[in-house]
């Protein structure tokens, strides 16, 4: 058995790259094991297998579904999937949340007490549709359409696209999606005026330089990232890759990396830049974007502010490595910097994306092999009509409904949970909504707090479309069909959305269900004749007939790995984010440093998703560092404890300049000093007693604005720690 002590050698064992095992995804094996055998089984029946896609995140993994007569009791990899060869914890626990009978809702729900308060009347959802369609129809004949918030945390860019067109046809131009990266999209915006997917050719790259981006913790495809591993450290002593991973804790990514390079939080840009400056100084740039007027300006403003021998101090990296992880970077054949910091949910800094990017122009590394990639999803090019709108700052909405700023009078809350990652800003906006309506298939923290729940299907009770999963480097289009009938009162939300349309005589909605709407877009994609279908590593020619397709998407995907193409339109390394950001500090955030000496930084984990709660499996399986009893534990350094005159496992007061929590400590060296690391995707309200009330809302106390562009992020802030 693996000891404390012996998991630290480890690690630290493994941050030297003497020593690599993909541990956590071992874990994660034991515990999909442990959660197939701990959900209640049914009657004997006939064993079947069928097909299914997951949906828990946005990772795409295709699964294996195993039925004893109608009740599913396991899911494994489908073999046919090309995007992962396991299932992680989360989507091990699928049974758990398809049969979790105390967080399913069972029936629309309309509220009869206070907001909060838990009382409730079931409805017929009949007067479900009829209440939601007179208060948009209200709203409608008032002219005041932009009164309609729309919320959208669905996995499906289908989903997500029918709900575009639905405001679109309503006349709001409030849709925002809870997991757009708004920061990464503007830099991107003006350094290649491009908006549409941006993927990371992992596979094929030689050298990853990750900013902060948990790997192997629920970043990007996380079944794909897991199979990627083990292939790039297949043989420990000959790894086919170098991963540096740079991040103030020692994540397991950073752990199992070939080496971790502990930067103060928030400095990711200047790292970046830092490294731009030795490639630029020595001359090892790659001509492909070089040599323009903008260039020279990037080039003169990074030489003049951003020698590493003046960022030691700032970062908290050391000259050397700045130089040897520069030229290392530029010598390798594929290398690639990737940002989005731990799972990559929350917004990345405008102008961090924008240094750690100009890395990969530096080396030339965009639209090619082991690159970035760009390219626009399938969804998009075969239903253009669908808005391509930059997104927007939905946490910074929310908070101008609050300040009654802006207007908003109904909100459409789709798959997401805003009340738990918004904590401060939803709950203020909420008093000046007066009709919340969400669509879910658990009672979350959102739920709670509406007028009308619409129970949706669990994603293995329905029909759904899978687009690209996230960071995938070319676009994937698939089917998830469903496996079992719901026992619960439940319709898809595309059928309601479409429905509504119907009624208010909403134009350019044409489907009668949702369908329809993926066999018509299943059409499209066959009609253009791109791509192939993927199964496994096969490439196999597209069928011939569109019903054909159809029928060979429940089992493998669509795939078009040539969408990418070599020619960049243009390429901008000094634009205005770059101009404004290099004269101020990267992030503010309120507070005096005398009353808040440390930063606070989020720990996430593979097993703990955050806006989705934990299954009860998962719960049980933190460690007592991480939860203790329902206290929640934060990560310091043991110097800082004793700066603060706390022992290990002891209870302290974490203040931020948001809020304050009370907290266990638990000491940890694999932290630097100065930092206070706290998990997130406890501390929920809605759910079931395995999940309510267990720890705190890390959200509650995290936040800061990016300096140069306002963009507000969710992955730092000033603390303190207090002895109680
Ligand atoms: S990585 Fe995401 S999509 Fe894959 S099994 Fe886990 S939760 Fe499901």
């Amino acid at each position: 058995m693996l000891t404390r002590r012996g998991f630290l050698q480890f690690v630290v064992g493994g941050a030297l790259g003497a020593v690599f095992s993909p541990l956590p995804w071992r874990i994660a094996d034991e515990l999909v094991l442990f959660s197939q055998r701990w959900t209640p089984q049914g009657a004997p029946g006939d064993e079947s297998w069928c097909y299914s896609i997951c949906q828990l995140c946005p990772g795409g993994c295709g699964l294996k579904v195993r039925k004893i007569s109608e009740r599913v009791v396991q899911v494994e990899a489908n073999p046919l999937s090309p995007i992962n060869r396991g299932v992680c914890p989360l989507g091990a626990a699928s049974v758990q949340y398809l049969y979790g009978d105390k967080r399913r809702i069972k029936k629309p729900l309309k509220r009869t007490g206070k907001r909060g308060e838990g009382k409730w009347q079931e409805i017929e959802w009949a007067e479900a549709l009829n209440l939601l369609t007179s208060k948009l129809n209200d709203l409608k004949g008032s002219g005041a359409t932009e009164g309609l918030l729309c919320i959208d945390g669905s996995v499906s860019k289908v989903m997500s696209g029918l709900l575009k067109k639905f405001c679109y046809a309503y006349g709001t131009s409030n849709y925002f999606h809870v997991n757009a990266d708004v920061g990464a999209s503007i830099a991107i915006k003006e350094m290649q005026d491009f908006n549409g997917c941006v993927g990371f050719d992992l596979e094929n790259a030689d050298y990853v330089l990750s900013f902060g981006s948990q790997l192997l913790e629920g970043w990007g495809a996380p079944g794909n990232l897991q199979a990627l591993y083990n292939y790039w450290f297949e043989n420990p002593l000959k790894p086919k890759v170098k991963v540096v991973q740079i991040e103030p804790r020692m994540s397991d990514t950073a752990a199992k990396a070939s080496e971790w390079l502990p930067n103060l939080p928030g400095t990711e840009a200047l790292v970046a830049l830092g490294l731009a400056w030795v490639i630029l100084k020595e001359g090892k740039y790659n001509p492909r974007f070089t040599g323009d007027a903008d260039f020279e300006r990037f080039k003169r403003a990074v030489l003049e502010g951003f020698n590493p021998d003046k960022l030691e101090e700032k970062t908290g990296l050391c000259k050397d490595d700045f130089i040897r992880v520069a030229r290392e970077f530029c010598n390798a054949k594929h290398p690639i910097a990737v940002w989005g910091r731990g799972k990559g949910f929350n917004s990345t800094g405008a102008f961090e994306v924008l240094a750690i990017h100009s890395l990969n122009a530096l080396v030339g590394n965009i639209n090619r092999k082991g690159g970035t990639a760009f390219f626009k999803d399938v969804v998009d090019e075969v239903w253009p009509e669908i808005s391509t709108r930059q997104p927007r700052d939905l946490g910074k909405f929310i908070e101008s409904v609050g300040a009654k700023k802006v207007y908003a009078e109904i909100a459409l809350v789709c798959e997401a949970n805003p009340a738990y990652k918004y904590p401060v800003s939803f709950g203020n906006a909420l008093q000046n909504v007066p009709f919340v309506v969400t669509f879910t298939p658990f009672m979350n923290d959102t739920a709670l707090v509406s007028d009308l729940v619409l129970p949706t299907p669990f994603y293995m009770e329905k029909w759904e479309a899978i687009t690209t999963p996230r960071g995938f480097s070319y676009p994937v289009f698939g089917l998830s069909c469903p496996v079992c009938k719901s026992s619960y009162g439940v319709k898809h939300p595309g059928d309601v959305v479409l429905a509504v349309s119907k009624t208010l005589g909403l134009k350019g909605l044409p489907w009668d269900n949702y369908r329809n709407l993926l066999q018509y877009l299943v059409e499209k994609i066959w009609s253009k004749g791109k791509g192939c279908l993927l199964k496994g590593n096969k490439k196999v020619a597209l069928p011939s007939s569109p019903r054909q397709m159809w029928s060979e998407l429940t089992t493998c995907v669509w795939a078009n790995p040539e969408a990418v193409s070599g020619g960049i339109k243009k390429f901008d390394f000094a634009p205005s984010v770059f101009a404004e950001g290099i004269k101020r500090p990267v992030w503010s955030v309120e507070g005096k440093s005398e009353d808040y000496p440390f930063t606070l930084i989020p720990c996430e984990y593979l097993i703990l998703p955050q806006d989705l709660g934990a299954a009860p499996f998962l719960v049980k399986q933190l460690p007592d560092t991480v939860l203790k009893g329902s206290d929640l534990c934060v990560e310091v350094h043991p110097e800082t404890a004793s700066q603060c005159g706390v022992k290990n496992g002891e209870l302290a007061l974490l203040q931020t300049p948001l809020g304050q929590a009370r907290v266990r400590v638990f000491c940890n060296e694999c932290i630097r000093p100065g930092i206070i690391g706290i998990p997130v995707g406890l501390g929920h309200k809605g759910y079931d007693e395995y999940l309510a009330g267990k720890g705190i809302n890390a959200y509650t106390i995290l936040g800061y604005n990016e300096e140069a562009t306002g963009v507000a992020s969710y992955v730092m802030n000033k603390a303190n720690l207090v002895k109680i």
